[in-house]
């Protein structure tokens, strides 16, 4: 049985595994359900020990610190590392984890078990990746059992050294064919470069031991190599205010080994033992991408780039999601030395894979994790099913839905292309060429047609079906995720509103020309708002698009006449007020010398109060010489008497009768089928009254409305209202001097 230090030493392990779980443990219900998967762990593999002598608990808590604090999956998955070898090895049962840590642990366990049992089978290399797909559709009902799966393996490849000979050939031969490879696939540089170097400690050992060595021997000239390499560059840094790390970064044993294998090369003649990484905290607002090519403009300011050694991962990562700018330039010493290039971020992910991108994708919340979590299986899953007989596409599927956030879709010639989740077949069309997207009509998903709005997913094959004759629309921006294909169809937009302005202009200086009328700013006030348009611009623009036909131009442009004439009225000065006001009296008949010529003199009607012959006014002159006419009991006129007695013009209406006046009526009454029709019939028909506008509003029975319209004089209003308050149904009707709301 166990002793004292046994127990000791699990309990050490725990409390290490409780430490890197202390991220994700929010509630004292997280800290529980931890402290009891541990407990039945424990307890089911108490008393048994490892080939190495240590109690076999230790080899599950060292499986979920790894998932926990190399990985970075949640606490179901850490549950279920710990668990991991019940099943197999202890009496307890699937049931026994359901019942006590739900379902998904369960499961998780379930495949956990089930890949132990492909993994005793005997494979040849030619059924490898058949063996491989077949393993992954054992553990396709949740991918965090490949996760669990590679920590495992991690664990038994660092403890290795205890198992038989000819054991460790066949792990380590699963590990490098399998198991590498997948860590790869799924971006866990680090964890995939553990598994290669461990593999080759105990299929070569000479060879790695002498890699090993050598590499100790030269680490120190290393050393003061990437120093000096590091120095101006540091230096350059520092002046830019980049906050970065810079560090030297020897390659793997097993990359050494192979690039050894595949030249036939000495390692004395490896040139690129190392590679100077930069990784830089990214500025806020300013592209990741654009920070990386800063850097690499300084660093190549001080070394020679190799031209042909640039690899731009920022602009197109990797398919497993790798970003990075890695170049190759000319140290010190003629050295070729290379450096990559990443944000903290693009550090992380290549580090530690998808988890991070997580991170960097949905903040801590751990719940929403737990969704996107949820989503992304689901999409492996799928991806696994829709997978036929070929276990190589299979694979390619599988890494197409690493990145939940990405899809990635076929050209016609087969070709990938990365495009964010939501987008459409436009923004496809725009991604492949500018000239694509502004004719495109339709599009071929999957050799079926569809519209171009259509969203596309992963895997998907996309043709786009253009004509000459299309052209973006406004709404065609509601159809679309990418910047590049808003911008496009922006820019596309503005550029035909210029030409369309352009060609506006010309049309409706001619048809003003035929007019005989010139486009001064008069013209436009009133021009603009008839054809419903808000700016000339607008307006110009619909002419040259064709939108608005000046037809009935002519009918506006005489509207217009009709209005200034009666804005610009020329009223008569009443000499006997004029002279009573001179005052005095002693000049006689000579008075009349005294009485300015007002013949020419420009009356505006008020807009506050449209007073019409027959009212009493009272006139204002104005700073540009004009007099505005008020009525005289208009409360605007009042206050411009009170406080600029001095602009007072005595004005009397002259007896000309040709000329219509703006006023408004306000009419109440009960609402019924018609009556608008029957007042409006009176005011046009019988009364030959021109009405300008006309607002009615209807609740509850009641209807409330006000007309404006054209009379001659105060008599034909009071007639008009007369007449109006006959038809049946209105209540009131009354002379106001504004109206609230004018909406015809
Ligand atoms: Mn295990």
């Amino acid at each position: 049985m166990f002793t004292e230090e046994d127990d000791r030493l699990i309990a050490e392990r725990f409390a290490a595994l409780m430490e890197a779980c202390q991220h994700i443990l929010h509630t004292d219900k997280d800290k529980a359900f931890l402290v009891d998967a541990f407990t039945f762990a424990n307890r089911a593999h108490y008393g048994v020990r490892r080939r190495s002598g240590e109690p076999y608990i230790v080899h599950p808590l060292a499986v979920a610190t790894i998932i926990a604090k190399e990985i970075g999956l949640g606490l179901k998955s850490i549950a279920a590392s710990l668990l991991h070898d019940v099943v197999e090895d202890t009496d307890y049962t699937l049931e026994d984890i359901a019942s006590r840590f739900g379902d998904k642990v369960a499961a998780m366990v379930d495949g956990l078990t089930k890949i132990k049992q492909v993994g005793d089978l005997a494979y040849s290399t030619s059924e490898q990746a058949e063996n491989f797909r077949k393993m992954l559709y054992t553990l396709s009902d949740d991918v965090r059992v490949m996760i669990i799966k590679l920590a495992d393996r991690l664990h038994n490849m660092r403890t290795l050294q205890s198992m038989p000979k000819e054991k460790q050939m066949k792990i380590v031969g699963e590990t490098i064919s399998i198991y590498a490879p997948l860590a790869h696939r799924l971006g866990l540089y680090a964890i995939k470069s553990e598994l290669e170097d461990l593999s080759l400690k105990y299929s070569f050992p000479e060879d790695y031991k002498m890699i090993a060595d050598k590499l100790a021997e030269t680490a120190a000239g290393r050393k003061r190599f990437i120093d000096k390499f590091t120095a101006p560059v540091i230096e350059k840094l520092n002046d830019s205010e980049i906050k970065y790390q810079i560090y030297g970064r020897e390659k793997t044993i097993y990359s050494i080994w192979k690039k050894m294998q595949r030249k036939q090369i000495t390692i004395d003649e490896v040139y690129d033992l190392f590679a100077v990484r930069i990784v830089f905290e990214p500025v806020l607002y300013v592209p990741e991408k654009s920070q990386c090519w800063h850097i690499y403009s300084l660093i190549t300011d001080i070394y020679k780039p190799k031209p042909d050694r640039i690899r731009d991962w920022v602009n197109i990562p990797k398919a497993n999601g790798y970003e990075a700018l890695h170049c190759t330039v000319m140290g010190p010493d003629g050295v070729w030395v290379e450096v990559q290039i990443r944000s903290t971020r693009m550090d992380e992910i290549a580090e530690r894979g998808f988890a991070a991108h997580w991170k960097y994708k949905s903040g801590t919340n751990g719940e929403i994790q737990e969704k996107e979590l949820d989503q992304w299986l689901r999409e492996v899953r799928d991806a696994l099913n829709r997978s036929t007989d070929d276990a190589v596409e299979f694979l390619d599927e599988f890494k197409l839905t690493l990145y939940a956030s990405e899809i990635v879709v076929f050209t016609p010639k087969g070709e990938t292309r990365t495009l964010p989740q939501g987008a459409t077949a436009l923004d496809f069309a725009y991604y492949i060429h500018s000239k694509v997207g502004n004719h495109a009509i339709g599009a071929k998903v999957n050799h079926k047609t569809v519209s171009i709005f259509s969203p596309i997913q992963s895997g998907d094959q996309v043709e786009i079906l253009t004509s000459k004759t299309a052209e973006p629309k406004v709404e065609w921006l509601d159809h679309v995720v990418t910047a590049k294909a808003k911008q496009h169809i922006k820019y596309y937009i503005k550029k035909q509103q210029d030409n369309n302005i352009a060609r506006g202009i010309e049309i409706f200086n001619e048809e003003l020309a035929k007019h005989g009328v010139t486009p001064i700013a008069r013209v436009f006030r009133k021009v603009v708002p008839a054809y419903g348009c808000k700016t000339k611009d607008e307006f110009y623009s619909k002419v040259g698009a064709g939108i608005i036909s000046l037809d009935n131009l002519g009918r506006i442009l005489k509207e217009n006449t009709a209005q200034k004439l009666i804005k610009y009225w020329t009223f008569q000065v009443s000499n006997t007020i004029r002279k009573l006001g001179s005052g005095g009296g002693g000049k006689g008949g000579d008075g009349e010398e005294d009485i300015p010529e007002h013949d020419d003199q420009i009356f505006r009607v008020a807009e506050c109060c449209y007073p019409i012959p027959g009212d009493e006014v009272i006139g204002f002159k104005e700073k540009d010489g004009t007099v505005t006419v008020h009525k005289k009991n208009c409360s605007v006129a009042l206050d411009l008497a009170a406080k600029h007695g001095d602009r007072i013009v005595q004005t009397q209406w002259s007896s000309q009768k040709e000329i219509s006046y703006l006023c408004h009526i306000r009419l109440k009454g009960m609402d019924r089928v018609g009556i608008l029709l029957d007042v409006s019939q009176i005011i046009t028909a019988q009364l030959g009254v021109n009405i300008r506008k006309l607002y009615i509003e209807s609740h509850d029975a009641i209807f409330e409305g006000y007309i404006s319209l054209y009379v001659r004089d105060i008599k034909d209003l009071n007639d008009l209202i007369a007449q109006v308050r006959k038809v049946k149904g209105v209540e009131s009707v009354q002379r106001v001097e504004s109206i609230q709301e004018v909406t015809i």
